[in-house]
């Protein structure tokens, strides 16, 4: 059994090895649907209180929430940095290109840290979770980390 949450953040990012339009700084609306899983038999009445999940994953979506996100070789622009800190404009360093595939995978895991170290009713030695990232309305990218 899956039960699941939508949610939605802000952020400028670009791919600077990206060879069209995704090298220049441009911004999205992720949208983010986040499923816990657990076997029909071990689910007794609730599986996860949407309130608490929601709290766990807004802590994590706030991170980056109209932030730039820096990845590649950016992630290395000492320039680029300083003025980011000097002009007080909120960013985050990733160690890879920010891609929907990286950022799904690295978001759905710390979502996953963050329930298996919060109390709730999940048995945390035993759920999965699935999170689907949009990028536009259209393009998305799912990954599922047991
Ligand atoms: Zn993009």
């Amino acid at each position: 059994m899956k039960v699941g949450k939508e949610f939605t953040f802000d952020c400028a990012h670009r791919l600077p090895f990206h060879k069209g339009q995704c090298k220049n700084l441009h911004g999205h609306t992720y949208k983010v649907i986040v499923e816990v899983e657990q076997p029909d038999n071990e689910v007794q009445r609730i599986l996860i209180d949407f309130g608490d999940l929601k709290k766990e994953v807004k802590a994590v979506l706030d991170l980056y929430d109209h932030s730039l996100l820096l990845g590649g070789t950016d992630a290395q622009d000492g320039e680029l940095i300083s003025l980011l800190k000097s002009r007080g404009w909120k960013y985050y360093i990733f160690e890879f290109d920010t891609t929907v595939e990286n950022l799904s995978k690295h978001i759905g895991g710390l979502i996953k840290s963050r329930l298996q170290s919060t109390g709730n009713h999940l048995d945390k030695l035993n759920f999965g979770l699935t999170i689907k990232m949009y990028e536009t309305p259209t393009s998305y990218a799912e990954v599922t980390i047991k």
